[in-house]
């Protein structure tokens, strides 16, 4: 039975130029690669991202797969090196995603690295995707746009089944030619590492950059966000608080608590979990950043992005090796 819905637009010359539209002004756009359909937000805006974790009942924030239109654009927000360089020479536009160092410049909103300092990125070669990416003038943050636990969506209507009006537009240009994940490979350290394999092969990858490693192990370096101890500040983290100690910063949530701007911050005043989601990163860091002892952190309901937002704050509390 085919599926119809209100937000699917055909990827048409006037399709993707609101879809475009609709991502610069921080909405959510599923949209064909020659991989699966991506679900997209502007990688720079911390509450665009935060509604693809919410969109997709995601668990954790595991990091996301910046697209791009170029290897120009790409090179602004990551490291490139000479492997990078090599491989984006080789495979770009294509489905490859590179792991690099980030820039310090960059602009990305640290809520797509989940806290960490790489990026994965991509310049994806459908002609929507694009021609999306181009308009846009974006980086593009996209999972693929299915709920999370299911399986990648290869089609508009697979897209709608699972996402429904929980996406702004979804972008139908047809079955996806690919319709497997694109191949993962981080050159962010000495030796190449295949972190997915895909429709780009090991051989294809070693042709170009030589000798390609595996994860020493696959679970942990896959998903980074999934460690244990994941990004833990170098305070220690004391959660459910309802006020600091002496010598501690406060993570506040909600309007019980202020924010001066130093030692006590709130990530949402008004108690909205998406802001939360989005001000996460920043705002530990900033804490970090201060040198305190600890950080005493609010109570976080438990619902929603609450769900990724504890779960990030219970790894960060973590007992530490
Ligand atoms: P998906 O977009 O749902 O196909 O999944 C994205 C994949 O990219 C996951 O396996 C992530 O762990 C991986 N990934 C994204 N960003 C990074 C990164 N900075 N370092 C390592 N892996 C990443
Ligand atoms: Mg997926």
């Amino acid at each position: 039975m085919p599926i119809s819905s209100a937000n699917i637009r055909p990827a048409d010359d006037a399709g993707i130029a609101e879809a475009a539209a609709c991502l610069a002004a921080g909405g959510l756009v599923a949209f064909p690669t020659e991989t699966v359909y991506g679900l997209g937000a502007d990688a720079c805006s911390g509450d665009a991202v935060a509604r693809i974790f919410d969109a997709k009942d995601r668990p954790q924030f595991n990091p996301l797969i910046v697209h791009l239109a170029s290897t120009e654009a790409s090179a602004r927000q990551g490291a490139l090196g000479e492997k990078a360089i090599a491989l984006a020479a080789a495979f770009w536009p294509g489905p490859l995603t590179i792991v690099v160092a980030q820039r310090p410049d960059t602009t990305i909103t640290p809520l797509v690295s989940a806290g960490g300092d790489t990026l994965a990125l991509r310049v994806p070669g459908h002609p929507v995707a694009q021609a999306l990416l181009q308009q846009a003038g974006c980086p593009v943050a996209a999972p693929s746009a299915n709920r999370s636990g299911r399986i990648s969506p290869t089609t508009a209507a697979h897209v709608a089944e699972s996402l429904g009006d929980r996406v702004d537009i979804i972008l139908d240009g047809g079955a996806c030619p690919g319709g497997l994940e694109s191949t993962i490979i981080d050159v962010s350290g000495d030796t190449p590492v295949l972190l997915r394999s895909g429709l780009i092969g090991r051989e294809d990858l070693a042709a170009v950059v030589g000798d390609v490693g595996d994860p020493a192990d696959p679970g942990e370096i896959q998903a980074p966000g999934m460690l244990p101890s994941h990004y833990a500040p170098n305070a220690a983290v004391r959660l459910n608080a309802t006020e600091p100690h002496s010598g501690e910063a406060l993570l506040g949530f909600g309007p019980g608590f202020s924010d001066d701007g130093a030692m006590m911050r709130n990530l949402s005043p008004k108690g909205d979990l998406r802001e939360a989601a989005a001000n996460l990163f920043s705002v530990l860091h900033d804490l970090d950043r201060l040198s305190v002892v600890g950080i005493a952190v609010a109570p976080i309901p438990e619902t929603g992005l609450g769900v990724p937002i504890n779960d990030r704050l219970r790894r960060a509390a973590a007992p530490r090796d």
